[in-house]
């Protein structure tokens, strides 16, 4: 089949399949990415604010605690300071009260001093030597150089002085001197009194991990710019490192973040100065360390959120592509269901719609808007298909068929419905105004485009089409009323068609149907004929033409009906060869006439010969050969002393199955001779291949005789080919004296008529005991 075509023909059938077979437009699933991205989002604008939050409260906290750590801190300075100041306020009021009799030995002894109040008191005389030391064996230094002794000496109002750390010279070790002026009475000056404390001391008495932290710092800055104490993190505590003013920017600072002048460590610093003494205090919260809970639950919080989102979206892309597979396989469910139903709408040979399609589509139509005048149907059928396909093969049959589907086709145009609805039938709908003026156009179309021949496999076939319309008029008829009428309009076009040979189109009218009606019930009075053994036999002797002498006897049907009284033959033969009841009414025919014969046999001594008619029906669909010989057993007759007449169109019609019937017969002995020959189509030239044993002379030439030169010339030539190839020759319808001695020359041929005798009831018959 040619791909192009039956494209064109596919795009119809899918152009038919019209809104129905819309597809659904598949989901989309853009929202499952998009709505996870906005998820995670969300999540991470709330992880980003609580994260700030938690900032800020850290921070918040951070500095709350600097603050009261300064102020602690400051508190305990401010106790320690004092009680070194009440140390050196307690010696100079000894010292000035009895100059001569003060000894620090005494004191020392007496526990008044110890290591718990200083690490060293020293008394200065006025010239800076060290006059008395709590310090055992110490050497004999001056410190007059010493800044605490320089201001003492020249400020009789200095109060206490806190000096700078330095390395004592008695005591050789880092310390804070805590400083005030001795006077005599008369309030010169009298050197000083020095109590040394250990620097690290007033910051590791305070330092507390708890509190502080690992980074934290403390740091003791005097008002005259010495660095007092420092102690950060484990570092051990030094008075050394850089000048105070290195934290200059810090004086002032409530929890202010700086940058470590000597560890570089970042700290929310405090600054505080004392009420009472010249010092100030700096608390220091390192950074890293108030924040690490912060960091930790930050990290916490980050590393949550990306294994949320981390998950999220790994879910959204597994889900995206397993609805993306769902999708996709509902998406070919769809699509295998769509070729299914385009299977199952589709005639596999021509790829046009089928039957179902068509009725479904016609349904449709009439159901949606009655339309009266504007649908018709054009019925079309192939003559003769069945000859044909039989002759050249099914595979020719189908190759025929696709070329009539596209033929057909090329004619509808594309934007009509054509389908075939059966072996060799197709419908054309037409719809649209004016729908019985276009359907027969079309079908003038057709029946001219049919008038071409068409190739196959080298040869070329006229095929004759016979086509009925129906157009919709009444409202009240459904799909199938339609279909049946264009049917019928079909099968009596085909009966106008048949003797002229020649494609016809008919347009329903409702006599069809009456007249399909009668056929009904002409069917069911057949059928109860059968049943009821209405059928009854006459016959017709057959004499021989020179003797006038009986040869034999033609059984013809008769049909007793119950009302109309006896039908001939030619008014229900016809009609049972059409519907296929001659099978069951020929079988019953066979079966009457070797009966009688039988009984005809036994009384009379003559070898005459039984002659039955049968059908073409018979020999092509029946089993006749099975009935031939059942018969003729059961009624013990000579397989030679039977004759069956067929019409040529028997012959014809089927000649392979038919021929090998009829061999099969004539071997047996059963005579076969061609009844009503000369009507039919086949040549003399013919005759010679066919397998028969006789000929019967239609009586349509008998009536010629012997006026119609014609009738006496095929005579003639009949006589002496049917002579030549050893044939018998049967003469019918002889009806006049005249007719019989024309005949006469041509010998000791048969003759059957009206002269003789009409078919007579088998009493009447001068056969047997009547003879
Ligand atoms: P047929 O086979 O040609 O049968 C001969 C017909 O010619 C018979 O008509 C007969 O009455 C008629 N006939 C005989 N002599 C003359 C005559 O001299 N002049 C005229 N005008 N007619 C004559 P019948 O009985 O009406 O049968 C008509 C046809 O019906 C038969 O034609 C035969 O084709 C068919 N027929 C009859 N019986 C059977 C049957 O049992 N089976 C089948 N298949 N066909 C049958
Ligand atoms: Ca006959
Ligand atoms: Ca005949």
């Amino acid at each position: 089949m040619a791909g192009g075509s039956s494209g064109k023909l596919m795009r119809v059938v899918r152009k038919w399949r019209g809104p129905a077979a819309r597809r659904g437009r598949p989901l989309s699933l853009a929202w499952i990415p998009a709505g996870t991205l906005v998820i995670v989002a969300v999540i991470w604008s709330a992880v980003f604010l609580r994260i700030q939050a938690e900032r800020r409260e850290t921070h918040d906290a951070a500095v709350a605690a600097s603050v009261q750590l300064a102020s602690a801190f400051a508190q305990h300075i401010d106790r320690t300071v004092h009680d070194a100041d009440a140390a050196v306020r307690w010696v100079k009021y000894e010292y000035e009260r009895s100059p001569s009799t003060f000894d620090l030995g005494t004191y020392q002894r007496q526990g008044l001093i110890s290591a718990d109040t200083a690490l060293q008191v020293t008394l200065v005389g006025a010239n800076g030597e060290v006059m008395q030391t709590t310090t055992p064996n110490a050497k004999q230094v001056n410190l007059a150089d010493r800044p605490h002794f320089l201001i003492h000496q020249a400020n009789a109002d200095a109060g206490l002085y806190i000096s700078q750390p330095v390395v004592g010279r008695v005591s050789n070790q880092w310390t804070l001197q805590f400083t005030r002026r001795l006077n005599h009475l008369d309030g010169s000056f009298a050197g000083v009194v020095v109590v040394s404390e250990d620097p690290d001391y007033l910051t590791n008495g305070f330092y507390n991990l708890e509190a502080l932290g690992p980074g934290g710092m403390l740091a003791l800055i005097s008002d005259n710019g010495y660095l007092l104490s420092r102690r950060a993190g484990s570092q051990p505590a030094s008075p050394a490192g850089p000048p105070a003013s290195a934290y200059g920017e810090m004086v002032g600072a409530k929890g202010g973040v700086f940058d470590d002048p000597v560890d570089h460590v970042r700290r929310f610093v405090t600054h505080r100065h004392l009420s009472h003494y010249p010092v100030a205090v700096l608390v220091g919260l390192s950074e890293h360390d108030t924040l690490a809970g912060y960091q930790h639950t930050r990290t916490l919080y980050i590393l949550m959120s990306s294994v949320i989102t981390v998950v999220l979206l790994l879910s959204a892309g597994l889900i995206t592509r397993m609805m993306g597979e769902l999708l996709a396989g509902r998406e070919e469910m769809r699509h295998l269901a769509g070729r299914m139903q385009n299977l199952a709408e589709t005639d596999a040979l021509t790829r046009l719609p089928n039957r179902y399609l068509l009725t479904e589509t016609v349904r449709r139509q009439i159901g949606r808007d009655s339309p009266i005048d504007r649908l018709a149907l054009l019925f079309i059928d192939l003559d003769n298909f069945k000859r044909i396909n039989d002759a050249l093969g099914h595979e020719t049959g189908d190759e025929l068929l696709q070329n009539v589907a596209r033929r057909l086709a090329k004619v509808a145009g594309k934007e009509r419905l054509l389908a075939r609805v059966g072996g060799d039938e197709f419908v054309l709908v037409v719809d649209g105004m004016g729908a019985s003026v276009r359907a027969r156009n079309l079908a003038q179309s057709i029946v001219d485009a049919f008038e071409l021949a068409f190739g196959l496999r080298g040869n070329s076939y006229v095929i004759r089409v016979s086509i009925g319309i129906a157009v919709y008029t009444d409202s009240d008829d459904a799909e199938y009323d339609l279909l049946r009428q264009a049917d019928l309009a079909m099968y009596a076009a085909k009966g106008e068609g048949k003797p002229a040979n020649m494609s016809r189109y008919r347009i329903y009218t409702p006599d069809l149907s009456t007249r399909a009606m009668r056929d009904i019930e002409r069917q069911q009075e057949l059928q109860y004929a059968i049943l009821n053994g209405e059928f009854f036999l006459e016959y017709q002797p057959i004499v021989s033409l020179s003797t006038g002498e009986i040869r034999g006897v033609e059984a013809l049907a008769r049909w007793r009906h119950p009302e109309k009284g006896t039908v001939m033959p030619a008014d229900f033969i016809p009609f049972a060869e059409s519907t296929g009841f001659i099978v069951p009414i020929g079988e019953l025919v066979l079966e009457q006439a070797c009966a009688q014969f039988s009984e005809w046999q036994e009384s009379d001594p003559r070898p005459l010969y039984l002659s039955v008619n049968v059908s073409a029906a018979q020999l092509v669909h029946g089993d006749l050969v099975r009935v031939v010989h059942r018969c003729l057993n059961q009624y013990m007759i000579d397989p030679r002393r039977l004759q069956l007449e067929i019409t040529e169109t028997a012959i014809l019609e089927d000649s392979t199955a038919v021929t090998m019937r009829l061999k099969e017969l004539r071997l047996s002995g059963v005579k076969v001779v061609l009844d009503d020959f000369g009507t039919g189509y086949s040549s003399l030239s013919q005759l010679t291949s066919l397998v028969i044993d006789g000929v019967k002379i239609d009586r349509s030439f008998t009536r010629g005789v012997p006026g119609d030169k014609a009738a006496l010339a095929t005579f003639n030539s009949i006589a002496s080919l049917t002579r030549d190839l050893g044939l018998s020759l049967i003469v019918e319808g002889v009806e006049t004296e005249q007719q019989a001695s024309w005949l006469h020359r041509f010998g000791d041929i048969e003759a059957q008529g009206f002269y003789f005798s009409r078919p007579v009831a088998p009493a009447d018959l001068r056969v047997g005991k009547a003879a």
